[in-house]
C-alpha cells in the first residue's frame, strides 16, 4: 500500500509541532521497541552551503526529528552523512561547517562522517561492486532526510539521489558515475531507509545542486517509498518525471509502473510550483552527457588530473565552466558571538522562526546564549541586518555574496 503525507510549515515551531503529530499518528509502527536501538538520521549535507540557499537539509527539520526521537526515549541516535567528494578531498568538514556537529552536541547525540565507516558491499551495473556505510544498512531505524533540489546531471535530487551519501569515500562515489541513473536505482534497491522526510521548506531551482537559487516552498514530504516520493516531487515542481534520470531508469527497469504513476498523479498536494530547469552550460552539458561522461571520468580519475584540480586556478576555471559546482574555500568562520543592533531591529520575529534550537530571539541576544550552535541562520535571514557577528565570516563570506539577495528579505 502506498503512503505519502505532506505538511505545510514555515517556522521552526510549526515544523516541530506538525511533524511530531504526523509521525506519531501515521508512522509510529516504525519506532524500534528498545530505547538503545541504533538510529541513523541521513540528511543531505552536499556542501557547506546552508539550508537557506536551498542546498542542504534544514537544521530546523533535523532538530525536530531528533526531538521526536528523544521524546520517545531513544539514546543511540547518529546523524550520518558521507559528504561530497570535493570537500572530502579538500579536508573540509561539511558536518562541522554546517554546525550539524554543534546541533548534535546540543542534543547529546552523535555525528558520523560516513566516508570513514565500516562497509557493506552492494552491486552496481556491469558486475561492479561498491561499498556503503554499514550504518545505512544495519541501523534499526534509518531516516532519509533529503533536500528537494534540481540537479544538472540527474534532473532532480530527492530521496533516491540522497543515498549517494551512503557510499564510503571518493573511490565508491566515483563508481556511481560509471552509470549514474542505473547505479542510483541499484543503491535504492539495496539500501532501504525505513522512512523518508523531504525538506522542501526552502528548495532549490535552476542549476542545482550547488549553483541554483532558493525557492521558498514551505513543504515537508513524508513517506516510505523513495521512488514514489521522488515521482510526486516531480509533480510538485512541474517536471516531467522522465527528465529525472533515476526515475526514468526505474521505469525502464519495471520498478515504477502504472500504479505508481496513477497514485502520484492523484495524490493530494496543496501547492504546485514551476521549478526553473538546470542549465549546466555548454561545456558541462557536453561533457556530462551520459554517452560521453565515462570518457571524462577516465581522465578525471587520474592522479595528475586530481592534482591539477586541487590548484586554485584550475578550481576556479572548473567552477566558471560549470564542470565543478562548488568553491572550496579553506578559511573557517571565526565566531566570537552575535549581538543585536536594537536601533535596526523591527521585532519582525524572523530570527525566532529560523533558530534551529528555538532560542527566544531577538530578546535572547541580550542574555546568555552560550548554547547557540553558531549556524548563522538568524544572521543571514534578518531583513534589517540587525544581527551583528563578532568575528570573521570566513568561507561564509562567498556564500553570502552569492545568496544574500535571495535570502535576506526574500524568504518570508
Ligand atoms: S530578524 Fe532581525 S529585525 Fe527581525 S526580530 Fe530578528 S533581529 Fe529583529
Ligand atoms: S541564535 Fe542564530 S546562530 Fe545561534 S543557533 Fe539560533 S539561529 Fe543559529
Amino acid at each position: 500500500m502506498f503512503t505519502f503525507d505532506f505538511i505545510n510549515a514555515s517556522t521552526r515551531r510549526e515544523i516541530r509541532e506538525r511533524l511530531g503529530a504526523l509521525i506519531v499518528d501515521k508512522y509510529s509502527d516504525l519506532f524500534p521497541s528498545e530505547p538503545d536501538a541504533g538510529i541513523l538520521i541521513k540528511p543531505n549535507l552536499n556542501s557547506n552551503m546552508n539550508a537557506l540557499t536551498g542546498n542542504t537539509t534544514d537544521l530546523r527539520l533535523i532538530a525536530a526529528v531528533v526531538e521526536i526521537l528523544k521524546e520517545r526515549g531513544y539514546k543511540n541516535i547518529t546523524i550520518g552523512e558521507g559528504t561530497n567528494s570535493g570537500f572530502y578531498r579538500s579536508n573540509i568538514s561539511v558536518i562541522s561547517r554546517l554546525r550539524v556537529d554543534s546541533l548534535a552536541g546540543y542534543y547529546g547525540i552523535a555525528t558520523k562522517d560516513l566516508n570513514y565507516s565500516d562497509t557493506v558491499e552492494i552491486d552496481f551495473e556491469d558486475g561492479v561492486t561498491a561499498e556503503v556505510a554499514k550504518e545505512c544498512v544495519e541501523s534499526e531505524l534509518i531516516i532519509n532526510m533529503p533536500k528537494l533540489k534540481t540537479h544538472f546531471e540527474a534532473g532532480m535530487s530527492v530521496c533516491m539521489k540522497n543515498l549517494m551519501g551512503c557510499l564510503v569515500g571518493m573511490k565508491n562515489k566515483k563508481k556511481t558515475h560509471l552509470s549514474l541513473a542505473a547505479n542510483i536505482v541499484n543503491l535504492n534497491r539495496q539500501v532501504r531507509p525505513h522512512i523518508h522526510i523531504v525538506d522542501a521548506l526552502i528548495s532549490m531551482e535552476g542549476t542545482g545542486p550547488s549553483r541554483g537559487t532558493p525557492l521558498v516552498t514551505n513543504n515537508i514530504f513524508v513517506g516510505r517509498d523513495p521512488f514514489l516520493i521522488d515521482l510526486i516531487c516531480t509533480r510538485f515542481a512541474s517536471y516531467n518525471y522522465r527528465d529525472v534520470t533515476p526515475l526514468a531508469e526505474a521505469e525502464a527497469k519495471g520498478l515504477i509502473g502504472s500504479e505508481y504513476l496513477g497514485f502520484a498523479e492523484e495524490v493530494e498536494l496543496k501547492d504546485i510550483y514551476k521549478f526553473k530547469k538546470p542549465d549546466a552550460g555548454v561545456i558541462a552539458g557536453f561533457i556530462h552527457n551520459p554517452k560521453r561522461q565515462k570518457y571524462f571520468l577516465a581522465i578525471r580519475n587520474t592522479p595528475f588530473f586530481n592534482y591539477i584540480c586541487s590548484t586554485g586556478i584550475a578550481g576556479r576555471i572548473l567552477f566558471m565552466t560549470g564542470l565543478r559546482q562548488d568553491v572550496f574555500i579553506d578559511k573557517e568562520t571565526e565566531f566570537k558571538g552575535l549581538s543585536l543592533n536594537k536601533e535596526k531591529c523591527t521585532d519582525c520575529g524572523k530570527c525566532l522562526d529560523f533558530c534551529p534550537i528555538d532560542l527566544e530571539l531577538p530578546g535572547a541576544f541580550s542574555g546568555n546564549i552560550d548554547c547557540c550552535i553558531q549556524c548563522l541562520y538568524c544572521y543571514c535571514i534578518c531583513p534589517e541586518n540587525a544581527i551583528e557577528l563578532n568575528g570573521e565570516l570566513g568561507f561564509m563570506e562567498e556564500q553570502i555574496r552569492q545568496y544574500d539577495k535571495h535570502v535576506r528579505g526574500n524568504i518570508p
